[in-house]
C-alpha cells in the first residue's frame, strides 16, 4: 500500500521535500490543518526559520495535535528548522520560541554563524550504505546534548552531532531535499 506523508507546510522549503517524496513514490501532502494529520503515516518537519514556524505551528492550532501525535508515535524527520522543533531543549532560540519536543536532545540555532557560514561536507552514515552522504548545512544547528533515550546518527569529524534518531523520531541539522541524495527520505519510509 501506498505510504501517505505529510509534510508540515507552514513555512520553509516543504515544496523540496514533496517532491523527493513523490519522486520514491510516496503519497506526499502538504499538512497546513490539525485534520490532515489523522490522515497521515508519517510527518516530515521541513527546513525554514524554526521561530517563524513556531509562531504558525501555534497560530494554526497545529501545535498541541502535533505533540499529541508525536507522543502518539507519529514517525516525523526534521530536517534543520525541523530538528530545532523536534528537540527537547532549544539553545538560542529568540524570546518566547518554543518547540514541540520529542527529541531527547538540546540543539544550538544558527551554530556554525550567520549565512556565510553555511557549508557543505560528506558524511559516514552506516545505515545509509557506505558511499558517504553529501550533507548541505545553512545557517544550521547542532546538536549540543544527546540525551539517554536519543541516538546520535552522524558527526562532523570535530565530533559534533548532526543527525540523531530516537525511536519514531529522526532529525538532521542538513538538507537531504536538495542534494539530490534520497537515502534519508527512503530510510524514513521504510520506517513507516
Ligand atoms: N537557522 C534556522 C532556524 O533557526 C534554521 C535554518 C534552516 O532550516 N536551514 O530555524
Amino acid at each position: 500500500m501506498t505510504k501517505k506523508v505529510g509534510v508540515l507546510a507552514l513555512q520553509g522549503d516543504f515544496r523540496e521535500h514533496l517532491a523527493v517524496l513523490r519522486g520514491l513514490g510516496a503519497d506526499a501532502q502538504p499538512v497546513r490543518r490539525e485534520s490532515e494529520l489523522a490522515e497521515i503515516d508519517g510527518l516530515v518537519i521541513p527546513g525554514g526559520e524554526s521561530s517563524v514556524m513556531d509562531k504558525l505551528t501555534r497560530n494554526f492550532g497545529l501545535a498541541e495535535p502535533l505533540k499529541a501525535a508525536i507522543a502518539d508515535g507519529l514517525p516525523v524527520y526534521g530536517t534543520c528548522a525541523g530538528l530545532i522543533m523536534l528537540a527537547d531543549r532549544v539553545l538560542d532560540a529568540i524570546e518566547g520560541q518554543q518547540s514541540l519536543g520529542g527529541l531527547d536532545v538540546a540543539v544550538r540555532r544558527n551554530a556554525f554563524g550567520n549565512q556565510l557560514d553555511s557549508f557543505e561536507t560528506d558524511l559516514a552514515i552506516p545505515e545509509l550504505g557506505e558511499s558517504p552522504v553529501h550533507a548541505v548545512f545553512i545557517r544550521a544547528p547542532i546538536v549540543e546534548r544527546v540525551g539517554d533515550k536519543a541516538r546520535p546518527m552522524s558527526v562532523l569529524t570535530d565530533g559534533r552531532v548532526v543527525a540523531v534518531e530516537q525511536g519514531n523520531l529522526l532529525g538532521t541539522s542538513f538538507h537531504p531535499e536538495i542534494t539530490g541524495d534520497t537515502r534519508f527520505h527512503e530510510y524514513f519510509l521504510s520506517r513507516l
